[in-house]
């Protein structure tokens, strides 16, 4: 067990340490410091219980999770667990059906059954401007106003009680975010939910750990989804395939620019190729800027061109300076219109495309 090695490791830092037997230790409590008169008494134990270890002092009466014991412990080794913890035991409680945990890490979709009323969402642009997921998405990803419709917001408490339900991650730590979300909508029924997305706002001062635990995609179990209602793509109810037509990686690179769609994931641009040869024709890919350097966007761009699909590649002057769509915005103080003139500005496709993309490579 993972626990069982963590805590072999916090010995030099537990006056007294002594392993009882397989699952218990005990120390000197470092919290209450423990007897004044005996040093003989070690009052703190880590044990086992119900396959998870907690600590208990039976001086003070301290009571608390293995998970919080070793942040306050040795932060450095929290954060070590922490992620392991996180890819080892990321995916959904039993509840749910085996054949439905489909992942162990972050962006992936886990199917649920329970509608989002439990998340207890609330629209966005009925909270203050002061509010801190107005504040996140206008001042900080600089979203434009009009967009605000398309985004909830979820409380810290109401994730928790969500997450107890659906994610087995330790919740007391996930229970201080706050969270902006997303749905996803049937094309054939634009008032019908298919899936949802969240993505935790991120605060000052934060301490960034191994990329996971930002996004969540949800997806409701229904056996009556026809094929196309599969698509848990950003925007995708709303998008006009017959005219020029925008494909993003992510959601908020998406809202800059008119008729546009995001994949939330790369690789789900495979059911453009699906498309009929017309409406791929009007489909415009703007990737991050990132084909030098990650062979499997490289790829897929070759593929789309190759399926008679367009690229946007930034222009030479613009490479080294932007990651994605919403960085020029949030940073670089581009407008909408902007963004909608870079891009317009800067499509290649065909042969042509080809030889760019190789020839920026080279650069
Ligand atoms: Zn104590």
């Amino acid at each position: 067990m993972v626990e069982n090695e963590f805590i072999k490791q916090l010995q030099p830092y537990l006056l007294g340490f002594e392993q009882k037997s397989k699952d218990l230790f005990i120390f000197r409590c470092p919290f209450c410091g423990d007897s004044k008169k005996s040093k003989k008494k070690k009052r703190g134990n880590l044990y086992k219980n119900g396959g998870k270890f907690f600590y208990h002092c039976f001086n003070c009466n301290k009571n608390t999770t293995f998970y919080s014991f070793l942040k306050d412990i040795n932060y450095n080794l929290w954060l070590e667990y922490r992620k392991q913890v996180l890819t080892d035991n990321f995916c959904l409680t039993k509840k749910d059906d085996i054949g439905n945990v489909l992942t162990k890490s972050d962006n992936k979709v886990k199917k649920i059954s329970t509608a989002p009323e439990i998340l207890n969402t609330l629209q966005i642009k009925t909270l203050p401007f002061s509010h801190i997921a107005n504040q996140y998405l206008l001042v900080n990803r600089k979203i434009p106003k009009e967009t605000l419709t398309k985004f909830f917001y979820v409380s810290p408490e109401s994730f928790y009680t969500f997450s107890k339900e659906h994610l087995n991650i330790p919740t007391s730590e996930i229970a201080t975010y706050y969270w902006v979300g997303w749905y996803f909508y049937s094309v054939f029924d634009k008032d019908k939910i298919i899936g949802f997305q969240l993505r935790k706002i991120e605060q000052l001062n934060e301490t960034k750990i191994g990329g996971g635990l930002r996004y969540f995609i949800f997806k409701y179990n229904s056996n009556s989804l026809k094929n196309e209602d599969n698509n848990l793509i950003f925007n995708y109810s709303n998008c006009n395939f017959s005219k020029r037509f925008y494909v993003y990686e992510g959601v908020f690179d998406s809202l800059y620019t008119k008729n546009s769609i995001a994949l939330t994931g790369i690789s789900k641009y495979l059911f453009l190729l699906d498309l009929s040869e017309e409406k791929r024709k009007n489909c415009v890919i703007v990737f991050d800027n990132d084909f030098k350097y990650n062979k499997e966007v490289s790829k897929i761009l070759l593929k789309v061109l190759s399926k008679g699909m367009s690229v946007f590649i930034a222009p030479p002057h613009l490479e080294k300076e932007f990651k994605d769509i919403n960085e020029l915005v949030a940073k670089q103080g581009y407008t909408s219109e902007d963004i909608q003139h870079l891009i317009d500005g800067n499509i290649y496709s065909g042969l042509k495309g080809r030889l760019e993309l190789q020839n920026r490579k080279k650069l």
